[in-house]
């Protein structure tokens, strides 16, 4: 079976076809680019242009498989959590073409499709594993059981996701939009301990409630404080290493958190891998941290190829994939979108 997956939660078209665990062909589009003036998504610019680039993404990911449209044997579509007017387009297009085509339609969910999309470059998760999701809007520690059927949300942040929290320390400093990948390489550059900034939930009385849980908010203020106290010097060199030096005790916090839940996850549970996903998976020094902390526990780390870190259409087929597979029935054509779909709902039943 084919399964063609649509991606539009947000500033991405993506359009995928799957077969099994194989990636057949993609089409990618975003209007990130509109957004860098504004500083942040306007999601009706984000909707517009779904519209506009939906057809081409589909002929592009259809030409780079090799299939036409009757070669497809069933739909996926991302139907949340995201923006309502992206989802809306996206949802609309998958409707239509199943309706038209006459195959079953699974709406899914786009962030379990961050963790589904491993599959695709390493073969089928082993079950149960621990998912890591870290992206602009999630930063959550999941059980899968059963990719298609069986997901336990074990924690989450309780304020900014990691993702999140990187774009506005990045926005403090005055890096591009968004600031993610630009503190991420900044803080390559940084000393080691110049700062020590706070983790979030790692005082003895939280230990146990938010064993699995995220906090980066304070984080976030305790640099905009150190800003104040030590103002950034005029000194182009000296500026750029006083950056490096806050964007690397910011990152060493941040990914200190998630690297050492999630492995506390992976052993409270028994498993021996911990798939990440979501576009913070890029993040290098998370890369580098979990792996060290997870070998040192005997547990092994998956992160999907750069590419398929960033929103895609390949994470939605993936799942539609995963359910075809598990035998899971097609969601009900008269669904819309779910802006706040739960983590535990893979799909729409
Ligand atoms: P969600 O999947 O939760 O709905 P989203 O789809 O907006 O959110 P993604 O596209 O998965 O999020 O990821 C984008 C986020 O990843 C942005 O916040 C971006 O700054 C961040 N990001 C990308 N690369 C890096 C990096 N190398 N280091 C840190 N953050 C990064
Ligand atoms: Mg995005
Ligand atoms: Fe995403």
């Amino acid at each position: 079976s084919v399964i063609l997956g649509i991606e539009s939660t947000c500033d991405e078209t993506g359009v995928a076809l799957v077969r099994g665990t194989t990636l057949l062909g993609q089409g990618l589009a975003t209007s990130m680019g509109e957004f860098e003036r504004y500083g942040g998504i306007i999601p009706e610019i984000a909707s517009r242009a779904h519209l506009e680039s939906f057809l081409p993404v589909l002929d592009a990911a259809l030409h780079e498989a090799d299939l036409d449209l009757s070669d497809v044997t069933a739909i996926a579509c991302a139907a949340g959590p995201g923006l309502v007017g992206s989802l809306t387009v996206g949802i609309c297009a998958a409707k239509a073409l199943a309706t038209s085509l006459g195959l079953p339609l699974y709406g899914v969910n786009h962030v379990i499709g961050h963790l589904a999309v491993d599959a695709l470059a390493e073969g089928a998760l082993p079950q149960p594993c621990i998912g890591l999701v870290a992206s602009g809007g999630h930063s959550n520690l999941l059980l899968i059981n059963n990719i298609a059927t069986d997901i336990v949300e074990l924690g989450g942040t309780l304020d900014d996701a990691a993702g999140e929290a990187f774009d506005k320390v990045g926005r403090l400093l005055g890096l591009p939009y968004p600031g993610g990948p630009h503190v991420d390489r900044m803080a390559q550059s940084g000393t080691p301990d110049a700062i020590r900034f706070p983790r979030g939930l790692a005082a003895a009385k939280d230990k146990d409630r938010y064993r699995y849980d995220f906090s980066f908010s304070g984080l976030k203020t305790a640099v905009s404080r150190y800003l104040a106290a030590n103002p950034l010097p005029d000194d182009e060199t000296a500026r750029k290493q006083a950056v490096a030096d806050i964007c690397r005790a910011f990152s060493e916090s941040v990914n200190d958190s998630l690297s050492a839940k999630a492995v506390a996850a992976a052993r409270d549970n028994n498993c021996d891998t911990i798939v990440v996903g979501g576009g913070f998976a890029a993040n290098s020094r998370l890369r580098e941290l979990l792996v060290e902390r997870a070998e040192a526990a005997g547990v092994s780390v998956r992160f999907p190829p750069l590419r398929l870190c960033t929103d895609n259409g390949a994470q939605i087929a993936a799942i539609g994939a995963a359910l075809v597979e598990a035998g899971v029935a097609p969601s009900p054509l008269a669904f819309g979108p779910d802006t706040a779909m739960p983590l535990e709902q893979i799909s729409v039943r």
